[in-house]
């Protein structure tokens, strides 16, 4: 199971970016990151995972979970996101195959 070495933060490029233990580097741009946030708040009971559309939310700070995920703290006070490090790997995996593969590093 990969672990994340490094959460950084980067408020200029609204993303999350995350150095994995494997050398994989992922960019997660916060509304992806928070709409994707799997607590019952967001996703209800049940069914699948949806996409919760959130207006411009701002990552405050992001903290280690045990051994095993992340607790991102957002600017409108949620934290109760648990993304376990397999979840938080799919979240950059699927978000790589949505993009091309021209411009890696993105242009903005
Ligand atoms: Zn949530």
């Amino acid at each position: 199971m990969p672990t994340p070495l490094l959460l950084t933060p980067i408020p200029e490029d609204q993303l999350l970016r995350v150095l994995w233990d494997d050398d994989t580097l992922n960019d997660y741009p916060f509304a992806y990151l928070r709409g994707w946030c799997p607590c019952a708040v967001c996703q209800g009971h049940g069914g699948e995972r949806h996409f919760v559309e959130v207006e411009n939310p701002q990552l405050v700070s992001i903290n280690m979970v045990g051994n095993y995920a992340v607790n991102p703290t957002w600017d409108d006070g949620h934290e109760t996101g648990i993304y376990t490090y397999a979840y938080l790997r799919s979240l950059g995996e699927n978000q790589d195959n949505q993009h091309s593969h021209d411009n890696p590093e993105g242009t903005r």
